[in-house]
């Protein structure tokens, strides 16, 4: 019988291995925009605003009043692996800034038309400056710049066929996007944000900054949310089980919906937690009469050494050290809350 022979190891090209790792930084257009208002937050700014054509195929637009960009690291903005942020590897056990990486912008080079402006402050104008694949296109222009950084994005996705195609089909990008802006405006109460469809004439996000929480769920998610709603806490302080700080809003047996939408914020960085979502749900389904699908804000606040951030590559998960004794602790929280409204509520229906 023939033997086949073994094929040849090559190494792959970097352009090559940079696209498929930037496939995977920047899956969506919704993926690109979290990681362009996350910096823009890094970057201290009191006002966002984004801007997408195309459900953010053909442009996303980035705009900050933050520090900006000093001249002199716009060569190596987008190079892979240059931050800001973090220096050596123990810092990450502390990192409060969203970013870390340094991979985020490099891998929109590597997937899109990349071009930035921005001003830092103190000087007469701003920089412009396009980058490819990595590298600066031309040398940095002079321009007429206001406060802070403005990103844009084109054509992303252009050298990835099946990725576009695929994306083209689906109507729902600039959904996700608002979606995602909403939830950034519920809980950086401190920031305005603003989220535009290119041409239309209205922002479908629009909040100002407000030192209350819940006018800001009423401005995004409108009052029938806002009235409903009722304040949680919890807080833990038994290192050898669990030690965090929990607070929130979550909404009460009048709120109707078919989905739930779980806000969650875990030392500030919006995450998802499937374990706390599923337990959440049980406890509505459990304690409400009419079985509807809860509106959950959730901040929790852990020792940043008890917070894994760098379990995935777009951070949209994290690992927590005592999971399930949190877990089981807010559900347990939430659940006498919902109780206590529910029967307040059926006295008062009763007298
Ligand atoms: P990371 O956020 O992980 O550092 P990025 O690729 O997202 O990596 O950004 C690289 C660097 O570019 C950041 O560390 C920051 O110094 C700078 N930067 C990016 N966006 C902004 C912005 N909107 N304002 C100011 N600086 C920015
Ligand atoms: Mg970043």
């Amino acid at each position: 019988e023939e033997v086949k022979e073994p094929p040849r190891i090559h190494r792959l090209d970097e352009s090559v291995v940079n696209r498929i790792a930037a496939g995977e930084v920047i899956q969506r257009p919704v993926s690109a925009v979290k990681e362009l208002v996350e910096n823009s937050l890094d970057a201290s700014s009191t006002s966002i605003s984004v801007l997408v054509k195309d459900g953010g195929l053909k442009l996303i637009q980035v705009s900050d009043d933050g520090h900006g960009i000093r001249y002199e690291d716009l060569p190596i903005l987008c190079e892979r692996h240059t931050t800001s942020k973090l220096s050596k590897y123990e810092d990450l056990q502390s990192i409060k800034s969203m970013g870390f990486r340094g991979e985020a912008l490099a891998s929109m080079t590597y997937v899109g038309h990349v071009t930035v402006t921005t001003i830092t402050r103190g000087q007469l104008h701003g920089y412009r400056v396009s980058y490819r694949d990595g590298v600066m296109e031309n040398e940095p222009k002079a321009c007429a710049a206001v406060k802070g950084t403005q990103i844009v994005i084109e054509n992303l996705f252009y050298n990835m066929v099946a990725r576009r195609k695929t994306l083209q089909n689906s109507a729902d990008d600039y959904t996700k996007i608002v979606d995602l802006l909403s939830r950034f405006a519920i809980h950086h109460i401190d920031v305005s944000f603003s989220c535009r469809k290119h041409g239309a004439a209205r922002a479908d996000v629009h909040s100002v900054a407000t030192p209350s929480r819940l006018n800001a769920i009423r401005s995004v998610y409108g009052l029938s949310v806002a009235q409903n709603l009722i304040k949680i806490e919890a807080s833990d302080n038994d290192p050898s089980s669990s030690v965090f700080e929990m607070d929130g809003f979550i909404s009460n047996s009048n709120y109707v919906a078919k989905k739930t939408t779980m806000v969650l914020f875990i030392n500030d960085r919006l995450v998802e937690c499937t374990a706390l979502k599923r337990a959440l749900e049980i406890v509505y389904v459990a304690t409400l009469p009419k079985a509807s699908k809860p509106f959950i804000y959730m901040s929790i606040t852990l020792p940043p050494e008890h917070v894994d951030v760098n379990v995935h590559p777009t951070k949209r998960e994290v690992s927590l050290l005592n999971q399930e004794v949190i877990v089981e602790k807010i559900q347990s929280v939430v659940e006498s809350v919902l109780r206590n409204s529910n029967e307040s509520r059926t006295f008062q229906e009763q007298t």
